[in-house]
């Protein structure tokens, strides 16, 4: 599982092995201890070389699992923060944000479009009421699966946005 922590990402570039990771209480499958289980590479948006994200594995399910900072989706490489204020822009300008790349914004807009329609139906709102009224209902609004987003324990990673924007 991915375990959403309130870390801030350009701590772990700068500090790399060395940055102090606090190890959570027990593993979010079945409460047993946990153990560090080395390191993985993970790319973010707002960061030209890769970062080493913590991985831990639990002696008693063996299943194993890795930290995250919040604020970012599963798979996805940008901050929830830029995805919402692409689509707030496309949806109120009609323009793609200039910060961001426009292929990925193109991306995020039309997965957008093509779930409101699935689980929305027809809504008469703004694309961007669109995708609050997704994120209300657990789903990842620009994801090309269907799935909600449980991937992370704790409050869900979109409310505790503390990422700096590099971008801007
Ligand atoms: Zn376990």
């Amino acid at each position: 599982m991915v375990l959403s922590v309130e870390v801030n990402v350009n701590e772990i570039a700068r500090l790399g092995k060395d940055f102090p990771w606090v190890k959570p209480s027990g593993c979010p499958r079945c409460g047993q201890a946990l153990w560090w289980h080395g390191f993985v590479l993970a790319y973010f948006s707002c960061l030209l070389e890769p970062v080493l994200l913590r991985r831990l594995r639990c002696s008693c399910c063996r299943s194993v699992h890795r930290l995250k900072p919040a604020g970012y989706w599963r798979r996805f490489r940008s901050t929830i923060s830029e995805i919402t204020q692409s689509v707030a822009c496309r949806s109120e300008s009609g323009r793609w944000c200039r910060a961001l790349p426009r292929t990925r914004q193109r991306q995020w807009w039309l997965r957008l479009k093509r779930m409101a329609g699935a689980v929305l139906g027809l809504f008469r709102d703004s694309v961007f009421e669109a995708f609050g009224a997704l994120l209300d209902q657990g789903f990842i609004p620009v994801s090309l699966c269907f799935q909600r987003d449980n991937s992370g324990a704790g409050p869900p990673p979109y409310r505790s946005v503390s990422l700096p924007s590099i971008s801007r």
